[in-house]
């Protein structure tokens, strides 16, 4: 049997640590499936780099793989300081305006007019994610004054949030658009959004992908989780991203939240990853704490479809072990008796159409039968998501004709991807589905394996037929 498959994938943010062709090679190997290329470090070349190795590994394990291009947002920083580090004491009083010059004690420049437009007396500002804990008092459309709650050092360039507030702001900087266009040229087959605050960030951002690759929505933003269906809507995936998330929301809020987004993911069956700090102390040592072990496994139990690797796989000490113990941590829990009552827990209703109808349907036959594997028949990816939303027993292979189809479904729960040319008869296609399933270590003779498919074939959204199938 398949004895190679999980359900829940694993995401290896490429960084100095990672990025030469054999240790590319070398997570892929552990387990990692998408690859992050992370915007907000490295140059274009060193990404290209990146791309160029990950799609000759394709090339030559004939798997796809998923690349996701995450872009760095509008993340707002204050100005200079004349000296290195200035402490700020609790109940002191602290400007900020857009005055130019080095900051001090007293004042710090904040060369971003759309902060002070947003700015009321009463909203809180955190410096050095969260370290520094402001209350503004006073503030115009040029200047704040503000009261030291939480004081400590304070140095330059450091990133400023305002927790709940909606800053208007567009959700691509300059700098955010040109990776984006580099990015979609590449090919990539995900774009991450950072920061998102509201459903038109996406909106805007799905303008200039028109289709070319999916849109991952960050979720790191209070405001964002006040919308959190809509954003959900007009996005193909979301991230849990804990570690913005956790600077502007107290520790005790991140949990609940993180089971809120992944619950909200799956009902509307749009893949959900889990990230930041997972195995965080693998940054510099060989095995992680048995609560990062915890953490990882309770986002398995959770039914995310993947969990994130960062700094871990990026800049550690041990990117391979990371992955591998990832692997380790998720495949324990998939085999546990407990993880199907947990996981089924949080199933939601199939919707009143057809693909659920089927999806549905063939989810409930492959386990009377103990079929091997469901096998979709898929263009666009819709089934494949609709059939992974039911989080089967069995591993749902999906065959599509389309490259970008099968690249972009490695991301989702469950899925084992093909490239494949379509059927031009239903015989063809059981044939084939029996074939792929058999000859990919699924199935073996005598099993049954489940077919849901579309026809005419290539018709996006025509999934209307479910067939049981013997292997031979
Ligand atoms: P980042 O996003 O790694 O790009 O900051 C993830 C997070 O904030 O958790
Ligand atoms: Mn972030």
């Amino acid at each position: 049997m398949a004895l190679q498959h999980r359900n829940a994938k694993i995401i290896a943010t490429i960084g100095p640590a990672s990025s030469s062709p054999e240790a590319i090679r070398a997570l892929w190997e552990a387990g990692a499936n998408v690859f992050r290329l992370n915007f907000s470090h490295g140059s274009h070349s060193d990404h290209r780099a990146v791309h160029i190795a990950l799609r000759a590994l394709e090339h030559e394990t004939g798997r796809p793989i998923a690349i996701l291009a995450d872009l760095q947002g509008p993340k707002f920083r204050i100005g200079k300081l004349a000296d290195d580090k200035v402490t700020l004491e609790p109940g002191a009083t602290f400007h900020l305006d857009l005055n130019e010059d080095p900051g001090d004690q007293h004042r710090a420049p904040l060369p971003h007019p759309e902060l002070f437009r947003a700015l009321a007396p009463g909203h809180e500002m955190l410096i050095d994610d969260g370290r520094l804990r402001l209350r503004v008092t006073a503030c115009d459309d040029r200047t704040a004054t503000t009261e030291v709650v939480d004081g400590g050092g304070l140095s330059s360039r450091k990133g400023v949030s305002l927790p709940g507030v909606v800053i208007p702001v567009s959700p691509l900087t300059d700098k955010d658009r040109r990776d984006l266009d580099f990015a979609l040229a590449l090919g990539v087959d995900w774009i991450a959004l950072s920061f998102v605050q509201r459903p038109d960030d996406l909106a805007e951002l799905r303008k200039t992908v028109q289709g070319r690759a999916g849109v991952l929505a960050k979720l790191e933003k209070p405001a964002a989780i006040d919308r959190l269906e809509e954003i959900i809507d007009l996005s193909d995936a979301v991230m849990v991203a804990r570690g913005d998330l956790g600077v502007e929301m107290p520790p005790e809020d991140v949990p609940i939240l993180q089971k809120l987004i992944v619950a909200a993911s799956r009902r509307a069956g749009k893949p959900v990853v889990v990230a930041t700090q997972m195995l965080e102390s693998m940054i510099t040592e060989a095995t992680p704490t048995r609560a990062e072990a915890g953490d990882v496994a309770n986002a398995v139990y959770e039914g995310a479809d993947a969990v994130m690797l960062s700094a871990e796989t990026a800049a550690g000490a041990h990117p391979i072990e990371a992955v591998a113990m990832m692997d380790r941590i998720i495949r324990r829990v998939e085999q546990a008796a407990n993880y199907r009552m947990l996981l089924d827990a949080a199933l939601a209703e199939p919707q009143a159409t057809a693909a659920d109808a089927i999806t549905a349907a063939a989810r409930q036959v492959a386990e009377t039968i103990s079929a091997a594997a469901i096998v979709t028949y898929t263009t666009s990816g819709s089934t494949a998501l609709r059939a992974a939303r039911e989080r089967p027993t069995a591993p749902i292979l999906c065959l599509t004709g389309s490259h970008a189809t099968a690249r972009r479904l490695v991301l989702a729960w469950g899925i084992e991807s093909f490239f494949t040319h379509d059927a031009k008869s239903v015989e063809e296609m059981v044939d084939h589905a029996q074939t792929m399933a058999r000859d990919r270590g699924f199935a073996k003779r005598g099993d049954s394996i489940v077919i849901t498919a579309g026809m005419p074939f290539g018709t996006p959204g025509a999934t209307n037929m479910l067939r049981i199938a013997w292997v031979n």
